[in-house]
């Protein structure tokens, strides 16, 4: 069925930031963080078009989201490693695990020990073995492929990041790792931090976490929604739940099918902005859960049936709505039609 509004993804793009970041990580090899069904734009779509560009290291959070992407025979690591009622997915073969705590690495071990990674945790305290269980016969013996861990503050210059990466560094060559994986986006973007393998997620999508790489990353993302209805509504009138915005003179208005529910939040009220052919129609009064009103006085032919382009550039779209990059990304609901170039 036809939908209403649509997302234009942009392969080429996707490829590109790809090579991009590939580039910046140096000699490390570049993975992709496509957890979250690919930030938002299609975990499958997203990890054929990088699997094609020569990407050969794929991260999901959990195992329904590996076993989506069993088909494509990749290379999967999950970052979120094995609970009990895990094991007959992750014996199966089609990802390995991402072991973050002891009890996990004994049930791996108890499990027979097939390909795994090793999360250590640097000083973020979210997931991950210590430096003290590794230094203490943790690992010893065991086979692994990866030993990561995880930059807490890598989109901010401060000494944490150097205090980080040290701490990882000094574990080089305490385990069987045969290779060692520290950056995220933000990382890759920091001098010295990419060991042998990076893990980008958000700037492969377009986000950009440090003003350093907005020279070079493409957006990829581009929202665009069906008007419902034009209409006119006079000087005082209201428009929208709890008559937010009134009218300052006679204007036109179109309603246009998206909303919250499909990731356009409710902090683009009274200040997010659609756009047809370069000219820019004000978000007017509170979105709505599927509903959006812009002001199209400017614009005949924003017509019952046209299609508007919603403004979404990442960092600004971030700072008008109060939400992250990443929320806005990976809430772009199921209701949009996702089209590919
Ligand atoms: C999500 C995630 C990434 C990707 O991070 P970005 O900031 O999106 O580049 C890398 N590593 C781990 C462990 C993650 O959880």
């Amino acid at each position: 069925m036809p939908a209403p509004l649509r997302l234009r993804l942009d392969g080429d793009a996707l490829v590109q930031n790809w090579r991009t970041l590939d580039r910046l990580s140096g000699t490390a090899a570049c993975g992709a963080a496509v957890k979250a069904n690919g930030y938002g734009l299609g975990a499958i779509e997203v990890a054929r078009r990088l699997a094609d560009a020569g990407c050969r290291d794929f991260f999901v959070s959990n195992w329904q989201e590996a076993a989506e992407l069993a088909p494509l025979g990749l290379t999967v690591s999950v970052l979120h490693g094995v609970r009990e009622e895990d094991m007959p997915a992750a014996t199966a073969g089609f990802a390995r695990p991402v072991l973050n705590t002891s009890i996990q690495v004994a049930r791996w071990k108890a499990a027979g020990g097939g390909p795994c990674d090793v999360m250590v945790d640097t000083g973020m305290n979210r997931l991950g073995v210590s430096a003290d269980d590794i230094a203490d016969g943790l690992l010893d013996g065991f086979a692994i492929e990866t030993l990561m861990s995880h930059l807490a503050c890598a989109d901010e210059d401060v000494p944490m990041n150097a205090v980080q990466r040290d701490r990882f560094a000094a574990l080089a060559g305490t385990t069987s790792a045969r290779r060692l994986s520290l950056a995220n986006s933000a990382g890759i973007a920091l001098n010295g931090y990419a060991f042998d393998l990076t893990r980008p997620g958000l700037a492969l999508y377009g986000g950009i976490p440090r003003a350093d790489l907005a020279a070079v990353i493409r957006p990829t993302v581009t929202l665009e929604a069906q008007i419902l209805q034009r209409r006119q509504v006079s000087a005082g009138q209201t428009v929208g739940y709890n008559a937010t915005w009134t009218a300052p003179a006679d204007t036109e208005v179109a309603i246009v099918n998206l909303g919250y529910a499909d990731g356009y939040f409710r902090g683009f009220s009274n200040c997010g902005t659609a756009s047809k052919g370069g000219i820019a129609m004000p978000v007017i009064g509170r979105v709505s859960m599927d509903l959006v009103a812009i002001d199209v006085t400017k614009m005949p032919a924003a017509s019952e049936g046209a299609w508007v382009t919603l403004d979404f550039a990442l960092p600004e779209a971030a700072a008008l709505s109060g939400m992250s990059q990443y929320e806005l990304l990976t809430s772009l609901g199921r209701r949009y039609s996702r089209m590919w170039n």
